[in-house]
């Protein structure tokens, strides 16, 4: 079994992690694991456990979920913050380590294929549109509904939208994702440890 290493102990990953406070009370988490116990993907992939991310964060030590991909499986369900005693957001934690980890190039793979969907967003106010066989069908059926046939995207929403877009940063960040220096995330969690046998 491969031993468990702490080659760049942080003792302010908390504060990086987390640098907008979005989950100002992740001191609180007792490691009941209750979140862990309630995770649909931690039942199907035991290597994936919330409690130990949010405890790695807590130590310092971003090895052992950043280069993992672990990080990659959690799908957003918030199944997690539901249950847990102290309200600890772990999706919203989640999301930033994510953001981290490709600013560190790492998981880039799993952000990729949605590029273009969000620069479409950013140009028509959506991510993908029906096929033309599609488009017919639910017009027929709004039109049967009593509905206008088309909901239309006014002019004025999209250039909102797209405003939006760009005074967030998002449009320079979307636009600047490449993977072409990416880093393996092959690590796993295995009770405790890493490995990427
Ligand atoms: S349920 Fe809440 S308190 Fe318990 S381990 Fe998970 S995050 Fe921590
Ligand atoms: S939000 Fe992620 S970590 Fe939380 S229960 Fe759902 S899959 Fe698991």
């Amino acid at each position: 079994m491969p031993r468990e290493k702490y080659r760049d102990h942080d003792e302010n990953l908390r504060a990086k992690v987390d640098s907008y406070n979005l989950v100002e009370n992740l001191e609180t988490c007792l490691a009941c694991g209750k979140c862990a116990g309630n995770c649909p993907v931690a039942s199907l992939t035991p290597s994936y456990n919330p409690r130990q991310i949010i405890s790695d964060v807590l130590n310092g030590n971003a090895e052992r979920w950043l280069a993992s991909e672990e990080i990659w499986r959690c799908f957003w369900c918030a199944n997690c913050a539901t249950v847990c005693p102290n309200d600890i957001h772990f999706p919203l934690l989640m999301m930033q380590l994510r953001y981290l980890a490709t600013e560190n190039k790492y998981g880039l793979k799993y952000l990729m294929p949605f590029r273009r969907f969000a620069l479409r967003a950013r140009e028509d106010g959506l991510t993908f549109g029906p096929s033309e066989k599609g488009r017919e069908k639910i017009m027929r059926l709004r039109t049967n509904l009593g509905a206008t046939p088309w909901p239309e995207i006014s002019e004025r929403a999209k250039a909102e939208y797209k405003e939006l877009f760009d005074l967030t940063g998002a449009t320079a960040y979307v636009e600047a994702l490449s993977d072409e220096d990416e880093k393996p995330v092959d690590l796993r969690y295995t009770e405790g440890r890493i490995t990427n046998e």
